[in-house]
């Protein structure tokens, strides 16, 4: 059994609504699980375990990316600058057609997971096709790994219609039920592309199954006026009505929403997953985050995929959520330092429902951890980790990895998979789709 304790001079545990820093404390990992944490005057006196000391570090719950598409990171810098509809429509849809198969969503995900986890990502949100390969790549990089399979009226290479794409999805999730890491999501994809009849099949499933719902709404204008044109309602409106408003959706972006929807997105307590900079490089607006959480929605953060972002860095995604989140809202006390890691740990948890699992740092959860060195100049002086994990420190200080109490990143190292073989895949991945 692994057996592992760390010191640090910083453990921020996010438990609770306010900073909770423990200083001069070690964290123990015993197997998949935080064994102990202690101050490090007793920790001393354990005998039967690794030992590891991060000096200049502070250890915290590993970060949960909200909403990704993993696999599109072999279409990172494909098209860029383009309107949302135009960038699906003309440049990435037709892509997807012709590349988008075992191999890609596969060897896609790994490259995505190895640079989730060097930014400290410990779990992710995901959302594509091909699901047991994205299955197999979570599993191979000891990654926490929700696979969103997703739903469509229209043909790919992965399914032909709606029903076909239900099918193989749930076929798929019998050889990973009841994993530990690995747990599959109905994702229909979004109310444009969902019919009403597909989208009751999905909330009749979920319920049988017990299945979450991962869904992209009110993502754009567009989205909202086109549904008005078609349906005569706003999408969630017509998703209300079809009963898809509950604790199973995440519902990713929620960009476009008034003060009613607002309330109806608390009173079902639906998840939202927040893509600062997806929404930011799309130009599909600014989400009112801080309005959400002041009704009680439970707001977590995303990158969405490495085609519309163009990093899958948390931190990244922190910096920006609280920056936009005063810039829009006019108030410079919206969303708080600490309120953004909470997005980034615990809210994901529980939009997940794993917050009794992972999302903070408690004796009994699993051993999610990630380390931080400060030490750098970037990070100096320390008057306070919570305000630099946000406002100042960068994905590169993030040193060590534990997922389920393994250390995935060593110093900086991967220590499942060679990043040589990831950058050769890669390469190739860039020669055919270039053709
Ligand atoms: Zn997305």
């Amino acid at each position: 059994m692994n057996k592992t304790i760390i010191f640090a001079p910083y453990i921020l545990t996010m438990e609770g609504d306010k900073p909770n820093i423990l200083c001069d404390y070690a964290l123990w990992i015993k197997g998949k699980n935080i064994h102990e944490i202690l101050p490090q005057s007793q920790a001393k006196n354990v005998s039967d375990a690794n030992v590891l000391h991060l000096n200049n570090h502070v250890l915290m719950p590993g970060l949960i990316n909200l909403h990704s598409h993993g696999s599109m990171s072999l279409l990172r810098g494909f098209a860029d600058d383009l309107a949302l509809q135009d960038w699906l429509n003309n440049h990435i849809w037709p892509a997807e057609g012709k590349h988008v198969d075992h191999e890609f969503v596969y060897d896609g995900m790994l490259l995505a997971m190895a640079e989730m986890i060097r930014s400290g990502t410990t779990c992710v949100n995901d959302m594509y096709f091909f699901n047991a390969d994205v299955a197999k790549a979570g599993l191979r990089m000891g990654m926490r790994t929700f696979v969103g399979a997703s739903v469509l009226e229209f043909p790919n290479r992965y399914a032909n219609n709606a029903d076909e794409y239900i099918n193989r999805a749930m076929s798929e999730r019998c050889a990973f039920f009841g994993d530990d890491l690995v747990q599959f999501v109905l994702a229909p994809h979004a109310p444009y592309t969902v019919s009403d009849e597909t989208f009751k099949k999905v909330i009749a499933l979920a319920e049988n199954e017990d299945m979450l719902i991962h869904c992209h709404i009110h993502e754009t204008e567009n989205e909202v006026s086109g549904s008005v044109t078609e349906h005569k309602v706003r999408p969630l409106k017509r998703l209300d009505n079809l009963g898809l408003l509950s604790e199973r959706l995440i519902a990713a972006h929620m960009v476009h929403l008034n003060d009613d929807e607002i309330e109806l997105v608390a009173k079902r307590g639906v998840s939202v997953a927040h893509n600062p900079s997806s929404n930011m490089k799309l130009a599909s607006g600014f989400a009112p985050v801080q309005q959400m959480l002041d009704k009680g929605v439970n707001v977590g953060l995303g990158t969405d995929g490495a085609a519309s972002n163009n990093k899958l860095d948390m931190f990244a995604e922190m910096r920006l959520a609280a920056l936009i989140a005063k810039g829009f809202s006019g108030s410079p006390t919206a969303l708080k330092a600490y309120d953004t890691l909470k997005m980034a740990t615990i809210n994901g948890a529980r939009a997940l429902h794993i917050d009794d699992k992972v999302g903070s740092l408690s004796v009994g959860k699993r051993a999610d951890v990630i380390a931080i060195d400060l030490s750098e100049i970037e990070t100096q002086p320390l008057f306070d980790p919570v305000s630099h994990l946000v406002y100042a420190a960068g994905r590169e200080q993030v040193s060590h990895v534990w997922i389920n109490g393994e250390c995935v990143l060593s110093d900086r190292v991967l220590t499942r998979i060679d990043i040589a073989q990831i950058k050769e895949k890669a390469l190739a991945w860039t020669k055919r789709i270039k053709i």
